[in-house]
């Protein structure tokens, strides 16, 4: 892993916190959740649209640190048009790139991952993971249609 591909990350990370993608509130939404990582006071609250097994929409409102709102925003722009199996096993491998215990790893299980590979340098500071993971998680909370508020604890 080159410094200058670490760099671009960053800015990737930089540039989504400062212009977050697909935010605001959705009213006619399908699907819902709610999450919080109270380790940072991170909160995130994800709209979702699901019509015929296929995410049409996204949208999130939230607040926290740089890494939990790039996420969301990323998030958004991975999983839309995707179906909710297609989701369901992106999930699984951003979990997996970001709970390799060495970065190189992390890095190369990222590589399949489109834009969300900016993530796997997070891999190296575990108590940052969850804050790349809550939109994650309130994600599938969403897909499961809880009603209760989703914690990374
Ligand atoms: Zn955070």
């Amino acid at each position: 892993m080159s410094f200058d591909l670490r760099d671009l990350y960053q800015q990737t990370i930089i540039d989504h916190n400062k212009s977050p993608r697909n935010y605001g509130k959705m009213e006619d939404s399908t699907h819902r959740a709610e999450g919080h990582n109270p380790l940072c006071g991170d909160q995130i609250e994800l709209f979702l649209k699901i019509d015929d097994g296929k995410v049409t929409d996204v949208k999130f409102v939230g607040k926290g640190c740089a890494i939990s709102t790039a996420s969301a925003s990323l998030l958004t722009e991975e999983i839309k048009g995707k179906t909710v199996e297609e989701v369901r096993e992106l999930f699984d491998k951003f979990h997996q790139m970001l709970t390799r215990d060495n970065p190189e790893e992390a890095f190369a299980a990222g590589e399949e991952l489109g834009k969300l590979v900016v993530f796997a340098g997070v891999a190296e500071y575990p108590a940052r993971i969850k804050c790349a993971t809550l939109a994650w998680h309130a994600l599938m909370a969403a897909l499961e249609n809880k009603d209760q508020p989703v914690s990374t604890e």
